[in-house]
């Protein structure tokens, strides 16, 4: 059978993975290289992600993935230490003697607090759909709470559709992320980059496949012979890209997944600006959501120079000067003068993940609609987070779902 497979990322290349060797796949990217938002930019001899990256325990698919690679001897289990920027101040948030020095909320808030992470694990979230976060967190425990934990959280995440996501999503993230060890969460991450893993993909993919870089597609049209896709014809075709995004006959009116953009800067640093944390989120505004500084995780002497991350989510347009207002904010903030910076980078991805709004679990669509595939980042397995498992997951799935209904 000839497969098309739409979109160079994660899911696209595990899609490719298990078809090629059975049949006629063309994979289309439209960037001059694959990995989609796992990309790398490749800086001063070494591999960096364009937007920060860690695996979880849980990421079983993933892993199986990487031993079934051969990298799987390439996984590392480091310390991700967290914390929050408040009053120009930062507070280490990751061991309980931290949590309980916090000075922004009480002991009081702190056990209630506690108390929901508890008992996250076993509500129903399919209830809390309907519900924002926002209202749930300011009913259920207090608009201090709120201010001082929960929203810096989801500007994180989020950044101006905070007030959209539901509670379903919050209670989800919170009860699959509160196994936490003593002095921070054990957060994986592959020597040399996940760039080793996009390039053994790429690498086994090309032995079946045809992979066409520099070319996007912009529909799927059906005829009598197939679907045509930049003039060729297939049998069927995987689109990795959010529905909407490809000019598929009777798509229109189905229902749009709402999503975010990420603008993400990625800087040389002479020094680090954290305190020796790895994830700070900001409570104090800023033009970004959080400092993720990647070699207070990955040790610095793999890069020879501190490496940060200014992190933040739009919707709609790109923010105008984003990239100026974020550097000069960071450099202000945390007293870094130009000769301390040895490069800046701002990745932008426009389609950079849902915003889990209320009532978002009824979007999410099947593999199998309007007589194509879909699997990405929309996919049930990737809420209530989209991650690199997820796509792992969904590009499986959707490969299997093939053969059993097309792969005769
Ligand atoms: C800021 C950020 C941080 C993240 N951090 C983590 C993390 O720490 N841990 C984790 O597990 N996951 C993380 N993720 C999520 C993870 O990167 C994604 O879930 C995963 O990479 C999605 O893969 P995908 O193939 O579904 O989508 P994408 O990576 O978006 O791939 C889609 C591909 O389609 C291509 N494309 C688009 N339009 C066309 C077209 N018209 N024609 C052809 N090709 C097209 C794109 O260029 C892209 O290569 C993060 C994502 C972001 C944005």
């Amino acid at each position: 059978m000839k497969i098309c497979i739409v979109g160079g990322g994660l899911t696209g290349l595990v899609a490719a993975f298990r078809l090629g060797p059975g049949h006629e796949v063309d994979l289309y990217e439209k960037r001059d290289h694959l990995g989609g938002c796992l990309s790398s930019y490749h800086i001063n001899g070494y591999w960096l992600e364009e937007f920060y990256h860690h695996c979880f325990s849980g990421d079983s698919d993933l892993f199986s993935l990487m031993k079934e690679l051969s990298i799987d001897d390439c996984l590392e289990w480091l310390n991700g230490t967290t914390g929050y920027y408040s009053n120009n101040t930062i507070y280490p948030l990751s061991s309980p003697l931290e949590i309980l020095k916090y000075p922004e909320l009480s002991l009081a808030d702190k056990m209630r607090l506690a108390l929901i992470v508890m008992k996250a694990k076993r509500m129903d979230a399919g209830d809390l759909d309907q519900v924002t976060a926002r209202d749930f967190i300011l009913e259920s425990l207090g608009e201090k709470i709120y201010r001082s934990f929960f929203e810096p959280l989801l500007v994180s995440k989020f950044g101006e559709n905070r007030d959209r996501v539901s509670a379903a999503w919050l209670i989800s993230r919170v009860a699959i992320r509160s196994n936490r060890g003593l002095s921070g969460e054990r957060l994986g991450y592959l020597r040399g980059g996940f760039q080793t893993l996009v390039n053994a993909l790429e690498s086994s993919i090309g032995k079946h496949s045809v992979v066409r870089l520099n070319d996007p597609v912009e529909t799927l049209e059906k005829d009598m012979h197939g679907w045509r896709v930049n003039g060729r014809l297939y049998d069927t075709g995987v689109s990795t890209l959010p529905p909407h995004q490809l000019g598929v006959p009777g798509l229109a009116a189905a229902p749009r997944i709402p999503y975010q953009g990420a603008a993400c800067m990625a800087i040389g640093l002479e020094r680090d600006i954290s305190d020796g944390i790895y994830w700070l989120n900001m409570k104090d505004p800023a033009p970004y959501g959080a400092v993720v500084s990647h070699t207070n995780f990955v040790p610095k002497d793999r890069y020879g120079e501190h490496i940060v991350y200014l992190a933040s989510y739009f919707s709609g347009k790109l923010p105008p000067h984003i990239d100026t207002r974020m550097f000069e904010d960071f450099c202000s903030r945390f007293d870094v003068s130009g000769s301390e910076v040895h490069w800046k980078r701002l990745a932008v991805e426009p389609l950079a993940g849902p915003v889990y709004t209320t009532g978002y679990r009824d979007l999410i669509p099947e593999y199998a609609s309007h007589g194509l595939y879909f699997a990405g980042m929309f996919s049930a397995p990737n809420y209530p987070e989209r991650s690199m498992n997820g796509a792992v997951v969904a590009g499986n799935e959707v490969a299997a779902l093939i053969e059993r209904t097309e792969g005769r």
